[in-house]
Order: structure tokens, then C-alpha cells, then sequence
């Protein structure tokens, strides 16, 4: 079940957030009367900038999964969400696009080596073929010079 956020400071029932992520939770400022709020988010390594992706806009409403405790963000205007961004293990910052691609390539990359190993094992069984034919021909021309 999904419920959207509202202020919980008495005489506020703003509904709008400016945003920003601190450890791995959204700290979300009423735009009303300026109570903070954290929330989990459930983020896996990318944080969320204070704009949206889409329109700029720097305030959000927010939204949260009741079963799952997770809070998400949807830009007040356009309904998309915030901007992504990923800091990698060396501390780079890098754009939710980018580190979209980084994955495709390292599954393309594993893709390559699966391949690559297969064609391993099929030479292995031509040469295991190739030698058993070889023990075969053997086999039958000293059968046929026992004889
Ligand atoms: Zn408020
Ligand atoms: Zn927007």
C-alpha cells in the first residue's frame, strides 16, 4: 500500500519536500514551515539529487510504501523523479545513465567470457574426438594385421 507523505508538525499538512540524500535516506524539508523528516529510501548505492530529472524543479511529494517501508520521491510538477546519481568505490560521481551502461558492459563482458569458455570446451571435444578416432584407426589396423 502506498500513502503519500504529509507533515506531521502541528497546523502544517504540507505535502511538498525539498530533498536530499544523507547516508542512504532522503532528508525531506517541508516547504511549508521547514520540519525535517528521514526516511529509507532502499537506494542500492545511488543517492538522489535536490532536482528533478526532468524539469528541474526542486520540489517533490512524497510517497511510501506501507509494506515495505521504503519512501520514494516524484517531482511536484512533472511526476518524475529526482535526479540519480551513483559514487562508485572510488568515490566518483557518476549519472544513473552512465552507470546503466557500465552494467550492460559488464554483462556483455561476461556475455563474451561464457562464449568464449564454451568455445574452450567445444575445441576440447574436437580434439578428444579426434583422438579417439585416432585410437580407433589404430585399434582396427591391429585387429585386421592379427588376423
Ligand atoms: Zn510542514
Ligand atoms: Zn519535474
Amino acid at each position: 500500500m502506498i500513502r503519500t507523505v504529509v507533515c506531521h508538525k502541528e497546523g502544517c499538512c504540507g505535502n511538498k519536500f525539498f530533498i536530499e540524500t544523507i547516508d542512504n535516506k532522503i532528508k525531506a524539508t517541508c516547504r511549508e514551515c521547514g520540519n525535517e523528516y528521514l526516511y529509507d529510501t532502499g537506494n542500492d548505492g545511488y543517492e538522489l539529487l535536490s532536482t528533478c530529472e526532468s524539469c528541474k524543479n526542486d520540489s517533490f511529494k512524497l510517497f511510501r510504501n506501507i509494506n515495505t517501508n521504503k519512501t520514494y520521491a516524484k517531482c511536484s510538477e512533472c511526476g518524475n523523479p529526482p535526479e540519480r546519481i551513483f559514487v562508485d568505490p572510488d568515490g566518483i560521481q557518476i549519472t544513473y545513465e552512465t552507470k546503466l551502461i557500465q552494467e550492460i558492459k559488464e554483462q556483455l563482458h561476461t556475455i563474451d567470457q561464457r562464449l568464449c569458455n564454451l568455445n574452450i570446451k567445444v575445441e576440447d571435444i574436437e580434439r578428444g574426438q579426434s583422438i579417439l578416432e585416432e585410437s580407433l584407426a589404430y585399434i582396427n589396423k591391429y585387429i585386421l594385421e592379427d588376423r
